[in-house]
Formats: C-alpha cells, structure tokens, sequence
C-alpha cells in the first residue's frame, strides 16, 4: 500500500486544494489523515467538505474537538480559543457533530497507528517533540510504525537507546519502530510557509516528506476579512 499522509488543515482551503492536488499526482491506494482539520483559517465548511470527500483514515485533533464541545475551551490559548468559537459559529450544526464524533487515535490497517498529539496520553494533546516524547509512545506503540500531528514540525522519530529524531525528507523505515509527524497543510510552524504532506510506500518502507508552494496571500486576506485575529493571518507568511 502507498499512502498519502496530511493533517493540521486547520480550514486553510487554499493549502489544503494544493496538497489535494498534489495527492492526485501520486500513485496512492490510501490517505491518512492525522486531524485538526479546523481552527485558525477562514474556510472550515469547505475544508471539511473536501476531507470527508476524500473520505481518509482519519482521527481528530484537540481543534475539532474545541469546537464540537468535546474539549474544554480553558485548553486553548486566547488567539485559537477565538477561532474555535468563530469556527463553532461558521459551521452548520451536523458538521460540528461530526467533528465530535472523531476520535484522537486509530489504525491504518493493521500495521500504522493514527494519533493526532501523541500515542501514550492521546486525550491530553501534548505535543511530541524531543526524543522522550517519543520514547513514552513507543512504550505504548503496540506496531512498528506511528504517525502523528499537532506541533506542526515534521520530524521522524526511531526508536532504540536513545531514541533518535530525524529531520531528512527522505526516510527509510524498512524494519525500524518509527514515529513520523509529516507537518502541517494550514499553518506550517517550522520557518517553512509551504504546505507539508507525506507519502508512504509500505513495500519499501520509503517515507517522503512534501512542501508545495499555495496562495498564502488568499489565505491570509480570508482570515483578515473574517475578522480573525490577526495574528493568524501574519503567521502564515513566516511557516510560523
Ligand atoms: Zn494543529
């Protein structure tokens, strides 16, 4: 199987089209889908439109779940809280539901494991980052292989003494535990402000981390116009 790996779309439609359009180029048979498909952007009801028509493994994210009510609004900072209850206003009430419905871990099969924050505390949403985050999951990793979303940094992690991160485009997971993060469509936070998404060949165990160039512009006039902080809009031009 070869699969097309996304999250963190937080209603950015004009990254979200660009990463859709460049799955399309690849030769897939499935997409994972790592949540927070809402949250900071200006177009969630088209966003969500486009996901469940692409009708991926999917999980949610502590952003999907802020705005169905299923997370506590005390979580998140000032700036996403107010996205989230513009978000909640935006989004006709059956879509919020089933942003609620989403849960925070799931399978790929039976080999890949889908967390958007991490794979052993998945309900509190910390963020796995440093080589013992990476390590606590892998304790509670029941397969070889994780994917996951939420800091928005791509990063791979391989499991061993010590734990090792790699930050390389091109990684070979062939006959190794790894924890792999492919980055974020909508609010790219590692000083990169293109796209990120991931393709992952099961045969060869090659993961491919992709950036693709979108309308970072539209994007940010959308946020501006909705009267989103703006903050949101600022950031998207520095992958901040
Ligand atoms: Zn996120």
């Amino acid at each position: 199987m070869r699969y097309g790996i996304f999250g963190d779309v937080h209603s950015n439609l004009q990254a979200l089209r660009a990463v859709v359009e460049a799955l399309e180029a690849e030769r897939l048979d499935g997409l994972l889908c790592l949540g927070d498909l809402v949250g900071y952007g200006a177009d969630p009801g088209p966003c969500l439109e486009i996901v469940r028509e692409l009708d991926p493994y999917l999980v949610g994210g502590n952003h999907d779940w802020g705005v169905a009510g299923r997370l506590s609004l005390t979580y998140f900072n000032p700036v996403a809280r107010t996205a989230i209850e513009w978000t909640r206003e935006a989004l006709p009430a059956e879509a919020v539901a089933w942003l609620g419905s989403l849960d925070v871990t799931g399978m790929a099969g039976e080999h890949i494991v889908l967390a958007h924050s991490t794979v052993h505390d998945p309900h509190l949403f910390e963020y796995l980052v440093t080589p013992y985050d990476a390590y606590l999951s892998f304790r509670h990793l029941t397969t070889d292989l994780a994917f996951v979303g939420h800091s928005h940094v791509p990063a791979t992690f391989f499991d061993g003494n010590p734990v090792t991160p790699v930050y390389e485009t091109e990684v070979d997971l062939a006959g190794r535990r790894a924890i792999a993060n492919v980055g974020s469509v909508g609010q790219p936070r590692d000083g990169n402000p293109n796209a990120a998404f991931g393709v992952y060949d099961e045969e060869t165990g090659r993961l491919t981390l992709h950036r693709v160039a979108y309308d970072v512009e539209r994007a940010a006039a959308r946020i501006r116009k909705a009267g989103l902080p703006e903050i949101l809009a600022d950031r998207l031009h520095l992958g901040r």
